[in-house]
């Protein structure tokens, strides 16, 4: 279906006025250090994350408010408040401290999303301590590496999971000194070498000033992805903390009062930049939900919970899609204002869905793990152009650049000015959020940079108006018969068929083409896989592309493979392809569990 090219941001509904209302003036005034204005701040210049996430507002008149809501299937909700978040949290800070943890100190977290995982994250920067939160469905392997790679001091887990994924591997993990229990039963726990979390935050003091961490204390570390390869480790500070407020504003247009839901898991940056920190900065409620996707309960949760912003990812929205228009029926959304979603390109389509289905176009933005905050963003200030990333928030610059000889290690890039150029992403370093470094690696670090550019690895294209829309990956763009396909592209046109739910779509060697363009796509519901659909679906895509980039092969498949971040891994699709290796599969959906 042809639809029009731009969404008009009049269509938003603004019952709020939005944060960002001049896009131009405000990104020309703008300044980080006016922007670290809005943070509370400890003596002497230290600034703190918890700080800034809960004690200020446990101490003011928010104290009160739920900071933190968690919903479960078979289990009553669980309010917490601000006033009630600062004094578990200082249990953490105070039960670790006892235990000779403290500041620059490694802690990683293995726990589905329970209140105990929110208060060890809060609780470990409120001490100084690092702190990584990993997916629960990680197997024991990505587990060790992880922590051995982090040299984690402490890990928190429950009963369970120790169990079945840590106990026959903790001699691998020589750096953990401590694995402090979430019961299961209800009843402290008897595993050998091990502590009961709940006795020893019982024995805490609910008390704990924040520790006065520099901007530059190391507060977070992330594991990216793994969707071109093995995950890296990367370093966040506390000073990061003035990115998550700022884009919090700006991007996810967040309001007192707001009842806020980000379906993303704290085992993803996403799930811990803005399911943990951004909302309570703001002051606002952010539900939890701790069920795997469901998308019946997801609309009941959207209506009920009386959701106003909600953050998800293209990899929900599409499965939403694929469940079809009729879960909706009966369902209305009125307190719903704002929907965002970042983590691969989303694709006009689902922008267009969310204003069918939802009553409001879905807010595409970017950024990645190293970025530690939004970068590119579909705010409330100017019209959406389905397709588009959107333009670089207030303090952002962005740029499209090409690769020079580099004459040593360094890489060397020019950036292209001229609009409508296909080119590598890059952003000028210096936004408070930026990564400090890869864990143990330094050269891959420092091959990021080229002067004052940092480079993403992304493909992108500027228009005249300053939207960036993604191309690619670099590592998945195809060079087929001369030309530069980026498979988002492709795969757009592909799930605008109405038979296609998902569509991933790689290069593969051709002795004359060189690379040629192949597409695997899963079907919606209502429709089998077979070869009149299939050349339904190439005429389609021809129609729409032209034959040089239309894909040349279809392959039909039930499900693409995803990482737990919901990323289609093409490098899997590629090597299953070609039967080669499939690499690092630690992230892959569906494996470890
Ligand atoms: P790895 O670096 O290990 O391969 P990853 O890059 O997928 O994994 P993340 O940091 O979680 O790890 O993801 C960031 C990447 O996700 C971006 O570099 C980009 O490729 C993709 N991405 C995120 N948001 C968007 C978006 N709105 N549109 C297109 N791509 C996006
Ligand atoms: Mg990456």
């Amino acid at each position: 279906m042809d639809r029009p090219a731009v969404i008009p941001k009049t269509a938003h509904d603004l019952r709020l006025a939005p944060n960002l209302v001049n896009y131009d003036a405000t990104c020309r005034d703008y300044s980080w250090a006016e922007a670290r204005q809005a943070m509370d701040g400890l003596p002497g210049g230290a600034l703190n994350i918890a700080h800034e996430a809960v004690d200020r507002h446990a101490s003011g008149p928010l104290r009160d408010r739920t900071a933190l809501r968690f919903v479960a299937r078979d289990a009553a909700a669980l309010d917490i408040s601000f006033a009630e978040l600062a004094r578990l949290t200082s249990r953490f800070a105070d039960a670790l401290s006892r235990l000779g943890v403290g500041k620059g100190d490694r802690l990683f977290i293995l726990a589905g999303r329970i209140p105990e995982l929110y208060v060890a994250v809060l609780g470990s920067l409120k001490c100084g301590v690092v702190v990584t939160p990993l997916f629960s469905a990680f197997g024991p392997e990505p587990i060790a590496t992880r922590v051995n790679l982090g040299e984690g001091k402490v890990l928190v887990t429950t009963d369970t999971l120790y169990r079945r994924k840590v106990k026959a591997w903790r001699e691998r993990m020589p750096s953990l000194r401590h694995v402090l229990l979430v019961s299961d039963e209800g009843s402290p726990t008897s595993e050998p070498g091990t502590l009961d979390l709940a006795s020893l935050m019982a024995e805490a003091s609910d008390q704990f000033a924040a520790v006065p961490t520099a901007p530059d204390d190391m507060s977070l570390l992330h594991f990216t992805s793994g969707t071109t390869g093995t995950p890296k480790g990367a370093i966040h500070v506390h000073e990061a903390v003035v990115t998550h407020h700022a884009t919090g504003r700006f991007a996810l247009d967040l309001h007192d009062g707001d009842r806020y839901w980000c379906t993303a898991d704290p085992g993803w940056v996403t799930g811990t930049s803005y399911g943990i920190i951004a909302p309570l900065l703001h002051g606002v409620t952010s539900l939890v939900d701790r069920e795997e996707f469901d998308a019946q309960r997801w609309y009941t949760l959207l209506e009920q919970e009386r959701i106003s912003v909600w953050y998800t990812a293209p990899t929900a929205i599409r499965m939403l899609m694929k469940a079809g228009a009729e879960l909706v029926r009966g369902h209305s959304f009125p307190a719903l204002r704002f929907i965002a979603s970042v983590g691969e390109p989303l694709n006009p389509e689902a922008v267009w869905w969310g204003k069918d289905v939802l009553g409001l176009p879905i807010h595409d933005n970017w950024w990645q793990t190293e970025t530690g905050g939004i970068m590119i963003a579909n705010t409330p200030a100017f019209d959406i152009r389905p397709g588009s990333m959107g333009r670089p928030l207030p303090g952002i610059e962005a740029a499209i650049v090409e690769h020079l000889e580099a004459e040593g290690e360094a890489p060397r890039v020019r950036v292209i000015e001229t609009a409508g150029v296909d080119g590598e992403l890059a952003l000028r370093a210096g936004w408070p959020s930026m990564f400090r470094g890869y864990l143990n690696n330094e050269a891959r670090y420092r091959k990021c940079f080229a002067g004052q550019w940092y480079l993403t690895g992304d493909l992108a294209r500027r228009d005249e108006d300053g939207y960036y829309w993604f191309v690619g990956r670099a590592d998945d763009v195809i060079k087929s018969a001369g030309h530069l396909i980026g498979p988002f592209e492709v795969e757009s046109v592909l799930m605008e068929h109405p038979a296609v739910a998902e569509a991933g779509v790689i290069g593969k060697p051709d002795p004359i083409m060189g690379e040629m363009v192949k597409a695997f796509v899963s079907l919606k519901g209502a429709y089998s896989a077979d070869e009149t659909l299939r050349l339904d679906i190439m005429a389609h895509a021809r129609k729409r592309l032209g034959a040089a980039v239309a894909p040349k092969e279809i392959a039909f498949l039930a499900t693409l493979p995803r990482t737990r971040s919901g990323k289609i891994m093409r490098r899997l699709l590629k090597a299953r392809e070609l039967g080669l290796p499939e690499g690092d599969t630690s992230t892959l959906e569906g494996s470890g569990q």
